[in-house]
């Protein structure tokens, strides 16, 4: 038959330059990619490779690490060499770190222009070094960090004010003829950070990383970042994101995932389609779709399960799905692509779903 016609999506891609953060590309002619960034501390190598591993099982793409010190420096290269995932050295405050990192192997570096104000002199020769090496380099624009200068001009971290700073600093690369460059102009509140990309976007074809910075605990973080990234990725503007959360890197890469899946920038894998539940209610549907979810993590197979509390919608949304259940009376319908396979009891709804569940994923054989 004909090839499945590709999931549809809310924009068009903003074109942008094109670049390679290692084997990953970054800008209109790639999928956007999901970073985060490690929190153990660089200089313990096997600490900081362990919680890499960690991410990249979870998804992630593309990983930062943190580099303050010495010690942290002299343990690039090791990390750049082991991690299976291409590594950012994020660097502020001091210059000699952004040479060692582009010559550790680094596959790009992140830089702040408003906490490197020694920069402006060494950008010829950072932009020489980084294209000897083809390094790419972030200039990571933060509200919490605006040059002193733009402070005075513009009162505060204004829309304009953190654009004003990222393409003063890409202008100063690109004098020296330099271009690989991500730009990014964080912000805490999600308006104002949106606006401010939505400048940039105007205002040059650099690839933009995107972030609402500080964006508070797990609940508060995933609701701003959704919300922000979701007004610029459906005008076609982000190439690559990462999701700031108060809580376990790893969590960053799940919420990020699911942004990507749930605006179809990313083929979405397992989809659990539960209701609610209401007053007519005749199950838990909360504890069933928490187990069921539980039961399911990690699978590689696209797969939408329903989880429905009772029979109004119920088998309406299991004969949607790949596999669901429509529950009432003490007993599960279990669906499966539409047709009722079986009845069972409530107690065995979870173990036979998750059954089923392996059963199409084998099907489907490997992704
Ligand atoms: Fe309520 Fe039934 Fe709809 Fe769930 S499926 S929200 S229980 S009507």
């Amino acid at each position: 038959g004909l090839p499945a016609a590709p999931p549809p999506v809310l924009g068009k891609r903003r074109v942008t330059r094109q670049l390679r953060v290692g084997a990953v590309g970054v800008g209109s002619d790639f999928p956007v990619s999901v970073q985060s960034m490690t929190t153990t501390v660089t200089a313990d190598v096997n600490a900081t490779l362990q919680q890499i591993a960690e991410l990249t099982a979870t998804g992630c793409d593309i990983v930062r690490v943190a580099c303050p010190s010495q010690d942290d420096a002299d343990a690039l290269p090791q990390i750049a060499r082991k991690s299976k995932i291409p590594v950012i050295a994020d660097i502020h405050f001091q210059p000699k770190y952004v040479f060692a990192a582009i010559e550790a192997g680094c596959a790009a570096v992140r830089v702040n222009p408003g906490n490197i104000k020694k920069f402006d002199d060494k950008v010829k020769e950072i932009a020489r070094a980084a294209k000897d090496h083809g390094t790419p380099i972030r200039i990571g624009v933060n509200a919490g960090s605006l040059d002193a200068r733009l402070m005075a001009k513009h009162g505060k971290a204004t829309p304009e004010a953190l654009v004003e700073s990222a393409l003063w600093e890409a202008g100063l690369f690109a004098e020296h003829g330099f271009h690989d460059l991500k730009i990014s102009v964080k912000h805490n509140d999600p308006v104002v950070m949106v606006r401010a990309y939505e400048l940039l976007a105007e205002s040059c074809d650099y690839p933009l990383h995107l972030g609402v910075t500080e964006a508070g605990p797990a609940f508060q973080g995933t609701v701003k970042s959704a919300v922000a990234f979701g007004a610029l990725l459906r005008q076609g503007i982000g190439d690559t994101i990462r999701v700031s959360l108060s809580a376990p890197p790893m969590e960053e890469v799940k919420v990020g995932t699911q942004i990507l899946q749930s605006l179809n920038l990313r083929p979405r894998k397992l989809e659990i389609v539960s209701c609610p539940s209401c007053g007519r209610a005749q199950v838990d549907v909360y504890k069933l779709a928490d187990q069921v979810t539980a039961g399911l993590e990690g699978m590689e197979v696209p797969l939408r399960v329903a989880v429905m509390g009772c029979v109004v919608n119920g088998p309406g949304e299991a004969r949607e799905a790949d596999l669901g259940v429509a529950s009432g009376n003490g007993k599960g319908q279990i669906f499966v692509k539409g047709k009722v396979i079986k009845t069972v009891p409530e107690s065995k709804i979870v173990e036979t779903l998750i059954e089923e569940a392996m059963r199409l994923a084998e099907e489907a054989g490997p992704q």
